[in-house]
């Protein structure tokens, strides 16, 4: 020791400069001799900061980092910043964290929560500083894919209130699986999604589907019912539905319907903070007479059949079994039939033939007002449905053997492909190997947006809304100026 001792005369008197100096050569030489504990003390008391930093580093010394990281002035980022990596270094989480909270370093300190996967601490600093999500949700979901502990995260997601973020990750692993051909895990991914994003709608508080219109409510909760004949999914409560199905039907008129929920609710176990409000409601509506309102009764657009508005078949016609077209706000059902192609025409020919604009006769003075903006492709014909040809070969393609039990497709040749205007036809462009989806509209002067995204379908009029008041898709919540 005595060798590295400094004389005291030096150090009591004299210019501090000059000590600070001395102190530094000193354990200069302390370094040099290998005596590392002395010369840290050393630098520390001429104020060499990063040079104690750098051998208490090398030698492993957390304790002593901790010490002059506690000292340091929060403005010193330099000697912090090295204090952090050394405890990142030596897996001291802790004091790495501690010392990024510091000196404000959010980004050094959500990078290190995310590394160290600490994903608790990583949602609760998003929380403050929603501007570092994508730092964190990106990461996680991947480390989500790879630990294949999908259902525990959604989980997670639900009780932070993460809802966008579950739907995020979700829509990434579906992506995934389809691109990498688990197709068995897409469709149960793309499952889990659209159950994800009804349970947003849902807004699950007090009381089921408090924030929306009624009619959408009352559509809503038709849906999840024809959904759930089989079973029902995580997170999806029979008794919310079923009570958010009695209550819209009663309030919009649809009052046999609205009995047949509440009797259906009478077999259900009810939480008891529902209890008092459906047994008033099963008790007042039987005032109310016993048909529904015949506003309600929804359409299929193929046949021309009005449906019941509890279809023991699930979300298709009754009639003709052609599966019904959902607008992806409203629930309601869209003026849409889906067609497929015969087998030999690919999606780019078919496509090509509907862009072939023939002429077609009467319609020289309709007004086609086409907006294809940069954020979606939306139709819009001003003429009358009346006006619409009564030749047109797709319509004559609608009908069907009656009596079977069985589901047949529209399915159109080139001819019929040729007769179609683009303006009439939405196109779900679904990346390989999936096949195109086609959808025809049947009332083409009420306008549909199609996200350019997530090719949800919306009427344009509650798309627009929908899209001011966001700024992004309501379902996807891609950014409209988002490019592909
Ligand atoms: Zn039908
Ligand atoms: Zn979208």
């Amino acid at each position: 020791m005595t060798s590295v001792a400094l004389p005291q005369e030096f150090l009591g008197s004299g210019d501090p400069k000059d000590t600070k100096m001395l102190i530094t050569k000193q354990a200069d030489w302390a370094t040099h001799i290998n005596e590392p504990k002395a010369a840290v003390e050393m630098y520390i008391t001429a104020g060499e900061h990063m040079k104690a930093i750098e051998i208490s580093g090398d030698q492993g010394w957390v304790d002593v980092l901790i010490d002059i990281a506690r000292k340091l002035d929060k403005a010193e980022r330099e000697p912090l910043t090295k204090c952090a990596y050394y405890f990142k270094k030596l897996l001291n989480h802790g004091y790495a964290a501690e010392t990024y909270m510091k000196i404000g370093d959010l980004k050094a300190l959500i990078q290190l929560y995310v590394e160290t996967q600490q994903w608790d601490e990583a949602f609760a600093l998003c929380e403050k500083h929603p501007e570092f999500k994508d730092d964190v949700y990106v990461p996680y979901a991947q480390w989500l894919a790879e630990n294949d502990r999908f259902e525990e995260a959604q989980k997670a997601f639900h009780k932070a209130g993460r809802q966008t973020e579950a739907v995020k990750v979700l829509e990434q692993l579906t992506r995934n699986a389809v691109i990498e051909s688990r197709f068995n895990d897409a469709g149960y991914y793309y499952w889990m999604l659209s159950m994800q994003c009804l349970d947003i709608a849902q807004g699950k508080e007090e009381e089921p589907f408090n924030h929306y219109l009624p009619e959408t409510l009352f559509n809503v909760s038709r849906f999840l019912l024809h959904s759930l004949t089989k079973e029902t999914p995580l997170g999806i409560s029979k008794v919310n539905t079923l009570f958010a199905l009695a209550k819209q039907s009663k309030a919009l008129g649809a009052y046999k319907l609205a009995r047949h929920a509440y009797d259906k609710l009478q077999g259900l176990q009810i939480p008891a903070r529902f209890q008092k409000s459906i047994e008033l409601g099963s008790l007042t509506i039987r005032s109310k007479p016993f048909h529904d309102s015949e506003e309600l009764v929804p359409l299929c657009y193929r046949c021309s059949t009005h449906n019941p508005l509890l279809n023991n078949l699930g979300n298709v016609c009754i009639n003709c079994r052609q599966p019904f077209v959902f607008a992806a706000s409203s629930y309601d059902i869209l003026h849409l039939v889906e067609f497929y192609l015969e087998e030999e025409i690919t999606d780019e020919e078919a496509v090509a033939l509907i862009d072939l604009e023939v002429p077609r006769r009467n319609k020289r003075d309709s007004k086609w007002q086409e907006q294809m903006s940069d954020s979606a492709q939306t139709m819009r014909l001003l003429y009358k449905t009346e006006e619409l040809e009564e030749d047109d070969p797709f319509t004559a393609k609608l009908s069907f053997e009656q009596g079977g039990s069985e589901f047949v497709p529209v399915i159109v040749n080139r001819a019929i492909l040729r007769s179609m205007s683009r303006r009439d036809v939405l196109v779900k462009r679904w990346p390989k190997p999936l096949r195109w989806q086609y959808f025809r509209s049947l009332l083409p002067d009420n306008p549909i947006t199609m996200c350019p995204f997530c090719f949800q379908m919306f009427h344009s009029e509650d798309y627009e809304l929908l899209v001011l008041q966001y700024s992004c898709c309501p379902y996807c919540r891609r950014k409209t100026d988002e490019s592909c």
